[in-house]
């Protein structure tokens, strides 16, 4: 199935220049939603993957189904605040500025294996401020996973050294 048929382009959103993939035309068709996750299943399921990280806020779409399917703990990825228990928190770039990221504490022991999830790849400083959380904690990081990679940004070189998987590639213009 060409899952990038499911995907909406939508220029200018949420400003000027951007093309913003929206993948809620693929999570409103069953088929190419099962697909997706089926995919991401077989990346890693002869693997013993302890957690499946998943990354606010869609993330945790593909997340949740993942972590079910591979009999693994979930863990929720969160901008700053929104988590109640003791947090350890990463910083990353933002256009203006900067934002950050935060994991409970207790959710990743050293050396357990896990997987990160997220819906988008695009400049990678997202993704890079989970990997110094995890890093943090001596996760051993068995890969990295989205559905969408954009093309351009450069964003697989921030996490190079990280087995990463993209089920799409698409240009970011
Ligand atoms: P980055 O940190 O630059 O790799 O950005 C990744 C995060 O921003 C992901 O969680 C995406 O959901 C979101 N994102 C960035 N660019 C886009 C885009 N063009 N379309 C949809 N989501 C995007």
């Amino acid at each position: 199935m060409d899952l990038s048929k499911f995907i909406r382009n939508v220029p200018d959103f949420p400003k000027e220049g951007i093309q913003f993939k929206d993948i809620t035309t693929l999570l409103n068709n069953h088929k190419a939603f099962e697909e997706a996750v089926s995919c991401m299943e077989s990346l890693f399921k002869q693997e013993k993957v302890d957690r499946v990280v998943a990354i606010e806020s869609r993330g945790f779409i593909f997340g949740a189904p993942l972590a079910l399917r591979l009999k693994a703990g979930l863990v929720l990825v969160r901008k700053k605040g929104k988590l109640p228990s003791e947090t350890l928190s990463a910083e990353y770039q933002l256009e203006y500025g900067t934002d950050s990221l935060e994991m409970h504490s207790d959710s990743v022991k050293e050396g357990e294996k896990v997987i990160v999830v997220d819906d988008l790849l695009a400049t990678g400083g997202t993704t890079e401020a989970v990997i110094e959380l995890l890093e943090k904690v001596k996760a051993e990081i068995l890969g990295i996973c989205f559905l969408i990679e954009l093309d351009g940004l450069n964003g697989r070189e921030k996490l190079k050294g990280y087995p990463l998987h993209s089920l799409l590639k698409l240009p970011c213009d």
